[in-house]
């Protein structure tokens, strides 16, 4: 597991590495996904670095909810139809970036099941 040091998104809250930034509140940040799978594609993460949903525990209810909350701010400046919130939690789920992320994916149609 890469900790806090050497994380990408750690470093995006920083502006360490550029991002294009759509919108914050004090324990979340939103941003495009650099790789878009779909017309709107974005991520919304908690500013604390936690690994995964799974390294998420009672104390972080707060900042869990609020990033629910800055993803419904995008989604409802963004998307009028439809939108999914997708968590990838672990390697085998397709967790690529291991700091907690929801994606934010719409502007199209979305099959159901996900593959
Ligand atoms: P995961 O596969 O972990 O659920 O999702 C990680 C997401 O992070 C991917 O959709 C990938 O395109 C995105 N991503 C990876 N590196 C960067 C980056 O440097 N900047 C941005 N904006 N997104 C990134
Ligand atoms: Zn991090």
């Amino acid at each position: 597991m890469i900790g806090r040091m050497g994380c990408l998104f750690c470093k995006i809250i920083a502006r360490e590495i550029p991002s294009e930034i759509l919108a914050e509140n004090e324990h979340a940040l939103a941003f495009r996904d650099i790789n878009p799978v779909a017309p709107t594609h974005v991520l919304v993460i908690p500013k604390k670095h936690l690994a995964g949903l799974s390294d998420a525990a009672p104390e972080d209810g707060g900042a869990l909810g609020e990033v629910l909350l800055l993803a419904r701010a995008v989604a409802a400046k963004e998307l009028s139809q439809g939108y999914r919130l997708v968590i990838n939690n672990g390697a085998d789920a397709g967790q690529s970036v291991f700091h907690l992320h929801v994606h934010v994916l719409g502007g199209r149609p979305l099959a159901w099941p996900p593959g």
